[in-house]
């Protein structure tokens, strides 16, 4: 437990650990995205994702890593292998990377660093939520689509044209 060396403030991997990854920085935030495409992708009603800078962020192992551009709007990553989603990332915003919660081992990040992510919640994309999903009375903010901050830098690339579909 007494790692000489430096910062790792966080690791993961995906379920049968062909991808792993540690990161030298705390999430910022955490987003539960519940968009038609988080939603079939997992097969749940909403997909939660840490985000981070993506300088922090160093895969270590990625032998089964795919990437899918699944729209013009982000890129995101699976395990090939035993397919666990790993990351999103948007194109118009690549210094920030959207790790798959889920992924994340939160034993490695101790006890105050879960405490600093606690509390930095939000739904995004709440317009597009399942009907048969019901939000709990969680106190979070809800955004119909992006949250403010990155409503003004997506506002080029607009996501993922789903809503023109019904
Ligand atoms: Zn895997
Ligand atoms: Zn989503």
């Amino acid at each position: 437990m007494t790692s000489p060396n430096p910062p790792i403030a966080l690791k993961g991997s995906c379920l049968c650990g062909s991808t792993t990854y540690t990161s030298t920085t705390l999430p910022t935030s955490l987003c539960y995205c519940h968009c038609t495409t988080c939603r079939r992708l997992s097969g749940a009603p909403f997909l939660p994702f840490f985000d981070l800078p993506s300088s922090s962020i160093s895969f270590t192992s990625t032998t089964d890593l795919k990437t899918l551009n699944l729209s013009a709007a982000a890129e995101r990553a699976f395990c090939s292998s035993c397919g666990s989603p790993v990351y999103m990332k948007y194109k118009a915003n690549p210094q920030s990377i959207g790790i798959c919660a889920g992924t994340v081992d939160e034993n490695s990040m101790g006890p105050t660093g879960l405490g600093a992510v606690q509390g930095k919640a939000n739904h995004i994309f709440v317009g597009e939520k399942a009907g048969w999903y019901e939000i709990g009375e969680d106190g979070l903010r809800r955004y119909e689509r992006f949250t403010d901050a990155m409503g003004e830098e997506d506002a080029g690339a607009q996501g993922e044209e789903k809503r023109q579909k019904e």
